[in-house]
């Protein structure tokens, strides 16, 4: 009998986490940080007390009550058996901390694997002081398409489109039938042939369990391509500093604003962490905030654009800003309006008389994107996680939605289901 549970991702964007079990082997997919329950208990000020950040998560409910799974020396005090039944292997979709940011307590013994791509960002995050909390993780390169024999199961990894290079979607093999996860994706980015790939291979499975980030928006998010063209049209017509919000680790479009910024005779500044990860993956021109360079900016604002992390606000008042100036928007810090930093980074643009655009493009299919993947596989059930709103994903005739419950008792496959 295979069975399946949902630890993160139910009801909410983000922190998916997928266990899938058969005769006592486990295969679990992703492990990131929870932001269960809503808004989550640590933000802003409030965190982990240091000395058992992992022991606060789980007593705070933040972080999946999964057996063997974690350090010993990380459960001090709470109620659930570490270490590790040598059964379970854990698979990343990818590196961005909803998927993986917990992987720096899963006991040593566990095998991590995740794409080598995804291996190394998250070394070279790690290495830049920018990892996972707790300890670093050993993650193992699992080659693509090429299955893994791991107990029962055998777990294929496909490459698939989001807005960090290295992303994994996946099929593992049951007794029970194929269940496909998704990961997060899009079909608006540089590689919908990889979605269709997998989409082609997930055709007819048993169980497919699909993000939905977007579900309940009717629009169509803007193509990645399209970043280059409106970032070349504000580059040309502001006049004094550009401040940036980008996600480092997508080094695809941070490529992009290196390139289009330096011809235009522009300079990005990036925080030094930030900077250290970017040289590690290989990009070049990456230049750092620094005290001399932040005087450099004063006499020629129009010559650079100062990448703005939440914590560097205050750098704003020494900073030549104003209405000449501009804030881009391009899905960084912030993480969008329903950060609670958002409000923060409004108050500073008002007080400072910066104008805001967004340059926005995410990482998450559009709702009718969706759909469509869901009629191309037309699966026997579809489990929509990582989402606000499951309910809006309506099943193509034929396939049973089901809504999935967070944690325990989960789902038999196979044995009749309740919606
Ligand atoms: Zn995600």
């Amino acid at each position: 009998m295979t069975h399946i549970s949902f630890w993160g991702g139910v009801g909410v964007v983000g922190s998916s986490k997928v266990l899938i079990e058969e005769a006592g082997w486990r295969v679990l997919l992703d492990l990131g940080l929870d932001f269960n329950p809503i808004p989550p208990l640590f933000r802003g000020r409030v965190m982990p007390r240091t000395d058992q950040i992992l022991a606060d998560r789980l007593k705070a409910g933040c972080a999946p009550q999964i057996p063997y799974l974690y350090r010993p020396d990380a459960l001090r005090g709470v109620d659930l058996p570490g270490g590790s039944d040598q059964k379970t292997a854990l698979f990343l979709s990818h590196a961005h901390p909803d998927h993986m940011g917990l992987t720096g307590w899963v006991d040593p013994s566990i095998p991590i694997f995740a794409s080598p791509e995804t291996q190394a960002i998250m070394t070279a995050l790690q290495n830049a002081g920018l990892g996972v909390e707790g300890y670093a993780p050993r993650v193992q390169p699992l080659p693509e398409s090429t299955p893994l024999a791991f107990g029962p199961f055998r777990v294929s990894r496909y490459p698939i489109d989001h807005d960090v290079p290295g992303s994994s979607a996946y099929i593992v093999a049951t007794s029970a039938g194929a269940i496909a996860y998704t990961g997060d994706l899009r079909l608006h980015g540089s590689h919908p042939d990889w979605v269709q790939a997998f989409v082609q291979a997930a055709r007819g499975c048993h169980a497919l369990i699909i993000e939905g980030t977007l579900l309940n928006q009717a629009h169509q998010e803007p193509l990645e391509s399209e970043m280059e063209h409106q970032l070349d049209q504000y580059l040309a017509i502001t006049s004094g500093l550009i401040l940036l919000s980008l996600n480092p680790v997508n080094l695809e479009r941070v490529k992009t604003f290196v390139t289009k910024t330096r011809e235009r005779g522009r300079t990005i500044l990036f925080p030094l962490e930030q900077a250290r990860f970017l040289e590690e993956m290989g990009l070049q021109h990456i230049e750092v905030q620094e005290e001399s360079t932040l005087k450099r900016i004063h006499h020629n604002p129009q010559r650079y654009l100062v990448q703005l992390p939440v914590t560097g606000f205050p750098r704003l008042l020494d900073l030549p800003v104003g209405a000449e100036s501009l804030y881009l928007y391009s899905n960084g810090e912030p993480y969008g309006p329903s950060d609670p930093d958002w409000t923060t980074l409004m108050d500073w643009l008002h007080y400072t008389q910066i104008p805001f655009r967004s340059l926005s493009s995410t990482g998450h299919a559009s709702a009718s994107a969706l759909h469509q993947i869901v009629r191309d596989i037309a699966p026997t059930l579809v489990f929509p996680i990582h989402t606000a709103t499951p309910e809006a994903l309506r099943p193509p005739v034929g396939t049973k939605r089901v809504l999935p419950v967070r944690g325990n008792p989960g789902f038999d496959l196979g044995h009749g289901f309740g919606d």
